[in-house]
């Protein structure tokens, strides 16, 4: 099994009960869960990849405006098979090709697009590590 990170984004925390259903319907299981409000500067960390986009501050600037939902998941393939259930990152987009996809039901726009996925084998252990960083990883 492999893990990877979920972070159900502020413009959808109010749905995270429907999204965890997907969720666990999916196959998935939810090895930790915790409901944070990020800072700007935690967010400028997490987001540390995209430092110097034009979109940066206007992420931050969303990621931090109000809790989020982050969410250890396990499962085979949990990476690839997260990253293929949440869909395109344009919800616009993903609305149009995958309408099934958990950004089409929950997005906004091209940045509230309601949830988040680790890319990497990398990232996740990454990312798992910022926001529980009391954690044991094993
Ligand atoms: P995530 O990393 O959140 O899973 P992603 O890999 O689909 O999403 P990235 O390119 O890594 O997308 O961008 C990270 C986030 O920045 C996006 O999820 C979105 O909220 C925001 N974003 C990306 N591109 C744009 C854009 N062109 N305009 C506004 N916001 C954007």
């Amino acid at each position: 099994v492999e893990r990877t990170l979920a972070v159900i984004k502020p413009d959808a925390v109010d749905k995270s009960d429907e999204i965890e259903e997907i969720i666990l319907r999916s196959g998935f299981t939810i090895l930790q869960k915790r409901r944070v409000h990020l800072t700007p500067e935690q967010t400028s960390d997490f987001y540390a990849e995209h430092y110097g986009k034009m979109f940066f501050p206007s992420l931050v600037a969303y990621m931090s405006s109000g809790p989020i939902m982050a969410l250890v998941l396990a499962r085979e393939n949990a990476i690839a098979y997260w990253r293929e259930l949440v869909g395109p990152t344009n919800t616009l987009k993903a609305r149009e090709t995958h309408p099934d996809s958990i950004r089409a039901l929950y997005g906004t726009d091209d940045q509230r697009n309601a949830v988040h996925g680790s890319d990497t084998f990398s990232s996740a252990e990454r990312e798992i590590r910022f926001l529980f960083p009391d954690s044991i990883v094993e």
